[in-house]
């Protein structure tokens, strides 16, 4: 199984905890658009003749700042280079300002299946407050929209731990996202990353940063709703309905293999980390002069367990203790039998037929649990 992502480097507005890639201006569009052309041409030996693409998602930035036309030739490239599977599940992520009946059909047409609208929030004041390019009544109705033009795979993001976000209302923002008629939520606690807006506002101490214990009690109200309403929480921020999991994400999570195009977008081989140039000009500078476009590292055995560890214990099928052993060839698991017993004493994980998962308390600490196996990785 093998996965391809478009990164879609453009946004109308700069959403201030956001520190992704992406361009506010749309000065070099049409160019990154004719390199992202040129690098699916060029980057189709990245898999084997038998590796059939299984997903396809477009990220960003905004996807739908593309039109029609453009992401249509976007995907006439990907079926000429690529095996691409019949039943591929392609994600477009979206916001809700950009969508109408009709570009819906549009990307419905196209063979687009999955949609994932960046909701965030049911708050205007708050929408505002992050700098959203769109209100919850657009939210709303895009929503009811994709329903109706028959999109059946629908994901929508939305943000807790906001400062002024109280639990009460979180509470009622869940139920609510749950009403829609969609079959996934991605919730992600706000953070304050180093150079975005939100940490200049915060430093001139006109806005508060995200309180930890806010954000946990958001955390932990939106895990009780969601066992009550009988969705399925698999991984730390991804919560579905029975069975309809992100399938691009995770493979992701199982380190399978899938190549990033467009400026920013990560790669995995296996063994190897690709990541293109963060920035639009030096990325359509690299493609015109065809030149790799991209850094890359060697993973050693070392960084592939914290790999297999932090993002398996992230999910609900958790580690595979004999996995771990026989897949590196290190009996690593008896290097951390004090702090399993330990932290299994304290009811953060469970071992059941030698398959390690974090409780529902665990999530809380699974960067920190993933760190302190790390740690481990000196006495190898
Ligand atoms: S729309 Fe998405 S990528 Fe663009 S600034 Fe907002 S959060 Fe970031």
């Amino acid at each position: 199984m093998a996965g391809i992502y478009i990164h879609i480097p453009f946004c109308k507005k700069a959403c201030f905890y956001c520190d992704f890639h992406f361009d506010v201006s749309f000065k070099h569009k049409d160019a990154v658009l004719s390199s992202l052309q040129k690098e699916i041409t060029s980057r189709a030996n990245f898999f084997n003749p038998d590796d059939v693409i299984e997903s396809i998602y477009f990220g960003g930035g905004t996807p739908s700042v593309l039109n029609k036309h453009e992401l249509s030739t976007i995907l006439n490239a990907l079926h000429t280079q690529y095996t691409i599977a019949p039943n591929v599940e392609i994600t477009f992520e979206c916001n809700p300002d950009d969508l109408s009946s009709s570009y819906l059909a549009d990307l419905k047409l196209l063979g687009v299946n999955r949609l994932s609208i960046g909701v965030q929030s049911f708050n205007n004041d708050h929408l505002k407050w992050m700098n959203r390019s769109h209100d919850s009544a657009q939210s709303l109705q895009c929503v009811d929209m994709a329903a109706s033009v028959g999109f059946t795979d629908i994901t929508i993001d939305l943000i807790y731990g906001i400062p002024s976000l109280g639990l009460h209302e979180w509470q009622e923002t869940v139920e609510r996202a749950l009403e829609l008629p969609i079959n996934h939520l991605s919730a992600y606690g706000l953070t304050l990353e180093p150079n975005t807006p939100y940490q200049r506002l915060v430093d001139q101490k006109k806005y508060h940063s995200p309180q930890d214990e806010k954000t946990s009690d958001h955390f932990e109200a939106l895990v009780a709703i969601i066992n009550a309403k009988g969705w399925e929480h698999y991984e730390v921020s991804n919560f579905c309905k029975t069975g309809n999991y992100s399938r691009h994400n995770t493979a992701y999570w199982q380190n399978k293999k899938y190549l990033g195009l467009g400026p920013s977008a990560h790669s995995f081989t296996g063994t190897e980390r690709h990541w293109n140039v963060s920035n639009n000009a030096e990325y359509n500078l690299k493609i015109a002069a065809v030149e790799q476009a991209f850094e890359s590292e060697f993973l050693s055995v070392e960084d592939r367990i914290n790999e297999y560890v932090l993002t398996g214990l992230r999910t609900k099928w958790g580690v595979n203790l004999e996995e771990l052993n026989h897949k590196y060839g290190h009996p690593i698991v008896s290097l951390f039998a004090n702090e399993l017993n330990e932290w299994e004493s304290q009811g953060w994980i469970t071992i059941s037929q030698g398959q390690l998962t974090l409780t529902s308390s665990g999530l809380l600490f699974a960067d920190y649990i993933a760190s302190e196996l790390f740690k481990l990785k000196d006495e190898f």
